[in-house]
């Protein structure tokens, strides 16, 4: 089926010889426009009612002149602009899907263009199959965002029971699941919340080791670990997703700081090489990412609601980044920070490959 470019819902302000597209909320394309063309064009685009062969009829209807090549120039120039969409993608999902993913879609709508439409990414999403570490104060709000987006498949692993204290901020369990394995009362909840979207399978078990991770994690598309314990989570993690070849998210609260980063292994720096440069005294390190413990802080939950959420949202905008390709991953071996005791300052520090890294050395070999 032929395509039928349509501009996306963005601002267009006309000035006396061009005119300019508002998109995103910081960015704007100037556009030379001296007789007024570049304006009719975008008219008609706004209607997505034709194909690039109906473009010269409908802008004779304007009074220019063109040609069917000037036109598929220009439809090109725009998409590359990023401010086209297929008019006719949503025709390719069944009515309640399109009413349940309405939002999703037009979140998707702010990355596709003519060769890739929300649907496309929608269907990337729910095709998707996540293991998620964890159904506690983060990975039960990263459970209901990722149900919210239509995730395919979700493998649910925890090992407690909820609690009275759980319920400041672990919005997926009630009252009645007091006393309850999380697994299950997640598991519930979604059946609950949105049936047929998400399949979730509760594994109830506690990790202890690489090959737990490695047996749990094959074949998933992302890893997302929203645990604390054991000690060297993240270092077993970080090993268990470079044998799957599957990339791996993780977050928490330290003290007063919310931090999240992610790793694509063969891509981007490791945890590992992260703990390497810890190593290397001399490593050149960011500050940031320079915390050794003289005193551990001892385990003080001090995650509220709102600190959860927002934790689970950073991290499941991250997962749906590597699910779905919209854009590049934001936290790739860059160490996000949020202060909430000063007032909620974000801090980003890259992290490199360490040279001493096996792990990164045996990806770079097999490539
Ligand atoms: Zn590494």
């Amino acid at each position: 089926m032929p395509v039928r470019p349509r501009l996306k819902p963005i601002s267009v302000v006309r000035r006396p010889s061009e005119v300019i597209l508002v998109g995103r909320a910081l960015e704007a394309t100037y556009l030379d426009d001296a007789d007024g063309s570049v304006t009719a064009l975008l008219q008609v685009l706004s209607r997505g009612e034709h194909t690039v062969a109906e473009l010269p009829d409908a802008m004779r209807g304007h009074g220019f002149e063109v040609t069917e090549a000037e036109m598929a120039g220009a439809v090109e120039a725009l998409d590359e602009v990023g401010v086209l969409l297929r008019a006719d993608a949503d025709a390719g999902l069944d009515p309640a899907t399109r009413r349940r993913h309405e939002s999703n879609l037009r979140f998707y709508d702010l990355f596709a263009g003519l060769d890739r439409s929300a649907v496309d990414y929608h269907r990337d999403m729910a095709a998707a199959d996540v293991l998620l570490l964890g159904a506690g104060g983060m990975g039960s709000g990263v459970l209901q965002a990722l149900v919210g987006l239509g995730v395919g498949r979700v493998r649910l692993v925890d090992f407690d029971v909820v609690e009275e204290k759980n319920l400041a901020r672990q919005f997926a369990y009630g009252r009645d699941d007091i006393g309850r394995r999380k697994v299950e009362a997640a598991r519930d909840w979604v059946a609950r919340y949105s049936p047929g979207t998400t399949v979730v399978e509760a594994v109830d078990e506690r990790i202890t080791d690489v090959a737990d991770l490695r047996r749990l994690g094959a074949g998933a598309s992302l890893v997302i670990c929203a645990i604390d314990s054991p000690n060297d989570v993240h270092l077993l993690v970080n090993e268990a997703c470079f044998a799957l070849g599957v990339p791996y998210i993780a977050a928490g609260l330290q003290y007063s700081t919310m931090f999240y980063w992610s790793v694509e292994p063969g891509v981007s720096a490791c945890r590992l090489c992260l703990e390497l440069d810890r190593e290397d005294e001399s490593g050149g390190i960011p500050e940031l990412l320079d915390r050794s413990v003289v005193l551990p802080a001892g385990r003080v939950n001090r995650a509220t609601g709102p600190i959860a959420q927002l934790l689970a949202g950073y991290v499941t905008l991250e997962a749906g980044r590597y699910l779905t390709r919209t854009d590049p991953p934001v936290a790739a071996a860059v160490y996000h920070t949020v202060e909430l005791a000063d007032g909620m300052r974000t801090t980003r520090a890259e992290w490199a490959r360490n040279p001493r890294c096996p792990l990164c050395a045996g990806a770079e070999e097999a490539r």
